[in-house]
């Protein structure tokens, strides 16, 4: 049952600035919403057709815009005709044939990284954290081990030396890129196949359809472990960012071998994904409270997305970059000034504003002391914030970044994204395929999460919507 002061401000449709930290309470209503969400409902992304479609079409994309980039100076090709189609189609499969087979040196790099990746997670100094009330647990916080930081900085000083003593050059990545992309892509498919059927055979699947695509689009599993070391958490940052920003690293080796100098929109993407990568590991105790993963199962799309899709997708103005002469993307002054600023800008606004959601939940929780990872910037936590008490018994914060807009972070994150494209100016269109897919994702990923609010706050997320009215930016949408 709700404490008193719980019901109070439920009934309240103001929003309240009482604080006490640590008395999150799940209703007995708000224990029967849980109980609805954790069974299938209906089905998202389209259902079982869409997704198997997305499944099969997301690699040969991934393909195509590689060859496009590699090969025909980072211009859309087609078909000429309708007689061309079936050459066309074979020009393709021979780029990849030739230039991106796995083979066992790009095996033994992807999967070293891994491996060593999952090494570090294991033994790497870190601290413990709990995460979210989990309802199919019966409420119980399970705890996550963070140590995404040091393991990063671990990572970095390994392929420093490994780099400087020419063990393993840096340059390599960049070098073999199409072939290490196909040895991400079958790493995606067979994790999701381990992963998937284990569960089954464990008899711990959860939230099922009973449709096989779909299940295995979503996944079986909540909340997959060995041991202590979180893989859902584990591979949202360690394999995608880490690998991202290797590769961003790995560009500019290129270039300064290739040139004797990096150019400013290379340096550019090292310090967008350094500041990504950074942010995700500093703020590794804040991930538990996304609903990554105390909502979404660990299946195909997460999983085939974090192996994969960030790595190899996330980075074409690098793969562009690395490719082509700096003649094609240079900039003038001031241009560069704009770039850096609105990356910068951007990245504020999304560092703080998750920082704030994520401590207040936190404190809600009873969490009260925070880790200071570098950097920590100005407004990360929000003293006195005002939030409105749901029956539910969770609170909805409603001031900080939080009282402009509902999604203010997405917006930020995408804003970066932009950046990530425009870096090239107009060389290439395919650098600018993140922005426009994670628009996608971003207004698919809202409406999804807000329905599911939706149900489960009722006629409190109506309140909160009139009090913070406005989803990504304030005062126009
Ligand atoms: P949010 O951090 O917005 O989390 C949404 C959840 O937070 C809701 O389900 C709700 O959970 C809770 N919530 C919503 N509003 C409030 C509020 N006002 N006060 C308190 N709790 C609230 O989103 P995501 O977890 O989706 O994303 C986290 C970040 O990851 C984003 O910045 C996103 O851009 C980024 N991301 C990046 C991707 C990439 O490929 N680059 C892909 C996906 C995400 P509850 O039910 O518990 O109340």
């Amino acid at each position: 049952m709700p404490s008193d002061d719980s019901k109070d401000a439920a009934n309240s449709s103001e929003t309240t600035t009482l604080i006490q930290y640590g008395v999150i309470k799940t209703s007995a209503k708000g224990k029967k919403q849980d109980k609805l969400m954790d069974q299938h409902q209906y089905y998202e992304f389209g259902g079982p057709w869409s997704v198997t479609a997305m499944m099969l079409f997301f690699p040969v994309l991934m393909y195509y815009f590689w060859i496009c980039l590699w090969f025909y100076d980072g211009q859309l090709v087609h078909p000429t005709s309708v007689d061309d189609i079936v050459p066309f189609v074979l020009r393709m499969w021979e780029h990849v044939r030739a230039d991106a087979a796995p083979t066992l040196y790009t095996w033994s790099i992807y999967t070293g990284l891994m491996a060593f990746e999952l090494f570090l997670a294991f033994v790497a100094p870190g601290f413990e954290q709990k995460g979210l009330p989990v309802p199919s647990l019966n409420y119980e916080c399970l705890t996550y081990y963070c140590n995404a930081l040091s393991s990063f900085y671990l990572t970095l000083a390994t392929a420093a030396v490994l780099h400087t003593t020419h063990i393993f050059r840096i340059t390599e990545i960049m070098n073999n890129f199409g072939s290490m992309m196909t040895v991400a892509i079958l790493w995606g498919w067979a994790a999701s196949f381990a992963t998937y059927w284990i569960t089954i055979a464990k008899g711990q699947q959860f939230r099922m359809s009973g449709n096989f695509f779909y299940d295995f689009w979503m996944g079986a599993p909540l909340n997959p472990r060995i041991g202590y070391v979180d893989l859902k958490m584990w591979a949202e940052v360690r394999i995608p960012w880490v690998l991202l920003f290797l590769i961003a690293v790995s560009g500019a080796c290129k270039q300064y071998e290739e040139y004797g100098y990096v150019t400013a929109n290379m340096a550019f993407m090292v310090l967008a994904t350094g500041l990504y990568i950074n942010a995700c590991a500093k703020g590794e105790e804040c991930i538990p409270q996304t609903w990554d993963m105390f909502h979404e199962k660990w299946g195909f799309m997460i999983i085939f997305w974090n192996f994969a899709g960030v790595p190899f997708t996330y980075c074409y103005s690098i793969v562009y970059m690395a490719s082509h002469d700096p003649s094609t993307y240079h900039f003038s002054t001031p241009a560069y000034i704009a770039l850096y600023t609105q990356l910068l800008v951007s990245y504020y606004i999304f560092d703080t504003s998750m920082s704030q959601k994520s401590r207040f939940r936190m404190q809600m929780q009873g969490i009260t002391t925070f880790r200071k990872a570098f950097p920590q910037l100005p407004w990360s936590i929000i003293k006195n914030p005002t939030f409105i008490q749901t029956e539910h018994g969770n609170r909805l914060l409603t001031s900080g970044w939080w009282a402009y807009a509902r999604k203010i972070n997405y917006t930020a994150d995408w804003f970066q994204s932009l950046s990530w494209g425009l870096c090239v100016g107009l060389a290439s269109p395919i650098p600018y395929f993140y922005p426009i897919f994670f628009l996608v994702v971003l207004v698919h990923r809202c409406g999804r999460d807000f329905e599911r609010c939706a149900i489960k706050y009722g006629e409190d997320w109506q309140k909160y919507c009139d009090v913070v009215k406005y989803k990504f930016i304030p005062g126009i949408y």
